[in-house]
């Protein structure tokens, strides 16, 4: 492998074009600090007449130093690593049924009626087992895999939670493998609340408590929850609107925001993650939220059209952060003036939306009672992205218990 310092040279290679079948082949000249050319190939292989790539370009300009490493594609396709947007890496083979992996002290062992709650049953039991030994293997294993099959980056979320020992066992984790795979894989780390942050009393005090520490935490990119997770308790407004955590998710959300502002970190939620068609979604809350926040707006919008938190104009623009949205499960039940409503109010906002179709399917039709009332598992990405808005597509968790189905299909 290259190291960090060299620029490499592609001779003859394909290019993604608006040609499927293009047999055009080009010579991209990759210096550390990115692509420094794409040129026609030197070979004297004829463009496609046809074959119009706005991105051939040439920086040769710039110095390149260092000695130049040659690869000769001989017509095989080049393309940017895969990405994993969305990856739980200290909940990846789990289950007994997987591959082994060693130095994993725990095994999901056999799942008996692969439902719901059986599944969060055995994820909860195994996070008590967690240990630094075995998250670290479990990892590894999922990263040399994944880079063998060409991923040179990805988002993990680690979770952050008083039931774990420490509470950042998983993060300590994560950071670690994040210094020791650099220049493989790229590790993006979101801090995760997995559990409801908002129920009464001590226990959801100490929840938000060590999430708030573990983002000041160095080498950390992002905060997310699960705001669905909350419930509605006494004293709470009724259900009424469809909101079963009686206004808790709603607290969820602002509260990872503030988060956000305060470290400085991109945003991460699993959010909408049902198909129940009475249930009101929280994205609208979500939008708001990054609405009033400037760093969320693409840095193409004009300034002047912005709201803004300061009268200051010599005040510095604030450090751009990004929105990410996992599942949205219940977008597959919007209406089609819902979804214009959702391309109006996402409309300048760098929000990306990320369908995760493995755990996604698993909850399709548990709780429909006819087919008429049953969604897709996961939200329609051509739709969305037809819409103009930006989409992803991703795995989740690896041999987990919410795997079951897949694992038995094999
Ligand atoms: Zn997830």
């Amino acid at each position: 492998m290259s190291s960090s310092t060299t620029t490499t040279s592609f001779k003859n290679v394909r290019l993604l074009s608006s040609i499927p079948s293009s047999s055009s082949l080009y010579d991209v000249l990759c210096s550390p600090s990115g692509i420094t050319s794409i040129l026609p190939a030197s070979s004297g292989v004829l463009l496609d007449k046809e074959d119009h790539l706005p991105e051939l370009w040439d920086r040769t300009t710039l110095s390149v130093e260092g000695e130049i490493n040659e690869i000769d594609g001989m017509g095989s396709w080049l393309m940017p690593g895969l990405n994993h947007p969305h990856l739980h890496l200290d909940k990846s083979y789990l289950l007994g049924s997987g591959p082994s992996v060693p130095g994993s002290s725990y095994s999901c062992g056999i799942i008996e009626t692969g439902d719901f709650n059986e599944a969060m049953q055995k994820t909860l039991q195994a996070k008590s087992s967690f240990t630094p030994t075995s998250l670290l293997s479990r990892s590894s294993s999922l990263l040399s895999f994944s880079l063998s099959a060409g991923v040179t980056s990805l988002t993990t979320h680690v979770e952050v939670d008083p039931s774990l020992s420490p509470p950042a066992l998983s993060l300590l984790s994560a950071l670690e493998l994040k210094q020791t795979w650099k220049g493989r894989i790229n590790i993006r780390i979101v801090v995760f609340a997995q559990e409801a942050c908002f129920v009464e009393g001590e226990v959801g005090e100490e929840r938000r408590r060590v999430v708030e520490q573990a983002c000041g935490m160095e080498g950390v990119d992002a905060v997310g929850s699960a705001p669905y997770v909350e419930k509605a308790e006494e004293g709470d407004d009724d259900e009424e609107g469809g909101d079963p955590t009686g206004g808790r998710g709603a607290k969820n959300v602002e509260w990872v925001f503030e988060l956000a502002e305060r470290w400085g970190l991109d945003v991460d939620f699993h959010l909408d993650y049902d198909l129940s068609p009475d249930r009101h979604p929280l994205i609208w809350t979500v939008l708001a939220e990054a609405r009033s926040q400037p760093a969320f707006h693409l840095p193409s919008l004009s300034s002047s059209s912005l709201p803004t938190t300061s009268s200051n104009p010599s005040q510095p623009s604030p450090k751009h952060r990004t929105l990410t949205l996992g599942h949205m499960t219940h977008l597959s039940l919007f209406t089609p003036a819902q979804l214009s409503l959702l391309e109006t109010k996402t409309r300048g906002l760098d929000v990306t939306f990320v369908a995760l179709p493995t755990s996604d399917l698993y909850m399709m039709g548990r709780d429909a009672s006819s087919w008429r009332e049953r969604g897709r598992g996961s939200f329609d990405i051509w739709e969305l992205e037809g819409r103009g808005m930006k989409v992803l597509m991703g795995l989740k968790w690896v041999v987990s218990s919410f795997f079951f189905r897949f694992v038995e299909s094999d």
